[in-house]
């Protein structure tokens, strides 16, 4: 039994959302998906709030559901934006906070309001608190809160961020550091580049969309599984202590986190260095030869993912440093040698797929998203369980070959940078690709 999670969403009540996102529209989604544990994102939000506290049934403690969709859980995490200076330099960091009871988020909501936040206008508010006093406050109110640096790597409001974060966990929390059990990976990196940070090796890793839509919900997640293999698990009686459990590692936990399933991070709009405005693209290399200033309008790049981690990295991590293994339907997870790590598996969203194998045809894409979600299995079912012979059954042989290449990881990539999403595709063929991004494909040779 597994639970595939996504932790990380936004609400209609957050900036550049979908109006359509409220509860049903989530569960909706993460069930066509193939999710069963999703946040309701967003607590901070007071008409957000009331919507959830309208509608959320406790399932089990700190677990909830929606009576219509009584098979999609959900648990309470929220993102909070802290802007403030530290070492005469602004730190600008988005944490994910974790809570345990929806009577916590009442806790925390109104601590928030006395220290003037303005909670009513953003789903994901801005707070003038350091990343640490806000740490310090919340496990005061309560220790099972969890706090998490989300999309670690961005160069814009992240830990690591190259623009306003920081060189480590120590130097943004202190002594608190202790109390951070976990970072999450952003699009842009993905577990390998994060295997490289020393400080990392003992914490978790989880990877969650970030989505502000429903179609975009999982396309990264965390999947707990059972820690012991022949533990009788049912899927309807963990608690948010169980999941809390599997991120902290505790000795006790009935959970622990099987895989996490990524992007390739080469799509992720901060993987490269460079200019957008300015159309100058760089691969860490590039940068280390040419610098950080733009030949153009002579700023300063924005300095991707890859660039920052090979930054921060106390060892490099080559192929033969890693280990592909692949599950019955032929989906590689790729492991570190010694296996000391939470594996990963890295996907392209099916309508993604469809899209390409559809010639860019959205229309036609979705519908065949739609027939096959209703009559074959879930999406993630699809991308990774389902057989070869099944999906070619029910979707065609393009579709077959499409799933099979994204499950050996041969997909050619074209990698994003300030702000512009890479491409990832499948097939190789299309020469308006290459012309699109006046760059030259190459294969994902699994580094
Ligand atoms: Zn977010
Ligand atoms: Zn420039």
């Amino acid at each position: 039994m597994q639970i595939i999670a996504d932790l990380h969403i936004h609400s209609k009540y957050s900036r550049a959302v979908s109006q359509k996102m409220d509860l049903f529209e989530i569960a909706k989604s993460a069930s066509v998906k193939g999710i069963q544990l999703v946040t309701t994102s967003d607590w901070t939000h007071p008409l957000w709030f009331r919507h959830i506290k309208d509608n959320l049934i406790e399932k089990n403690k700190g677990i909830y559901f929606l009576k219509q969709y009584p098979s999609v859980y959900f648990l309470l995490t929220t993102e909070i934006s802290s802007i403030y200076t530290q070492g005469d330099k602004v730190r600008r960091i988005h944490n994910l906070i974790f809570s345990p009871l929806i009577e916590t988020c009442e806790k925390v909501i109104k601590k928030l309001h006395g220290e003037g936040a303005k909670l009513m206008s953003d789903g994901r508010p801005i707070v003038g608190i350091s990343s640490k006093d806000l740490l310090q406050m919340l496990l005061e109110i309560d220790e099972n809160i969890l706090l998490v640096p989300c999309h670690a790597w961005t160069p814009w409001f992240s830990l690591y961020g190259s623009k306003s974060g920081f060189d480590s966990i120590d130097e943004c929390f202190g002594e608190l550091s202790r109390h951070i059990y976990a970072i999450e990976t952003g699009l842009s990196s993905d577990p390998i580049m994060n295997w490289q940070i020393k400080e990392l090796e003992n914490r978790s890793i989880i990877s969650s969309s970030d989505a502000h839509s429903g179609p975009k919900l999982g396309r990264e997640a965390t999947v707990f599984v059972p820690k012991i293999s022949n533990f009788e698990f049912r899927i309807s009686n963990f608690t948010y202590n169980d999941i809390i459990g599997a991120i902290r590692q505790d000795a006790g936990a009935k959970l622990k986190i099987g895989y996490t399933i990524e992007f390739f991070p080469e799509e992720g709009k901060y993987h490269w260095s460079g200019h957008r405005a300015c159309n100058i693209r760089y691969n860490a290399l590039q940068v280390k030869e040419k610098g950080e200033i733009c030949p153009i309008c002579h700023r300063p790049l924005t300095i991707g993912v890859e660039n920052r981690v090979l930054d921060l990295s106390q060892k490099i991590l080559k192929n033969e440093d890693l280990l592909f293994l692949k599950n019955k339907a032929g989906l590689t997870f790729v492991y570190d040698k010694e296996k000391k790590r939470k594996p990963f598996v890295s996907l392209i969203p099916l309508l993604e797929i469809l899209t390409e194998i559809n010639d860019g045809s959205p229309t036609k894409a979705l519908r065949e998203y739609d027939g096959l979600t209703a009559s074959l299995s879930s999406e993630f079912d699809i991308l990774m369980r389902k057989s070869c012979e099944e999906i070619e059954k029910a979707g065609g042989e393009k579709l077959r070959q499409a799933i099979e290449i994204v499950r050996d990881r041969k997909v050619f990539v074209d990698p994003g940078y300030d702000g512009v999403f890479g491409q990832v595709k499948i097939f190789k063929s299309d020469e308006k690709t290459t012309s699109k991004t006046g760059a030259k494909e190459k294969q994902q040779t699994l580094f």
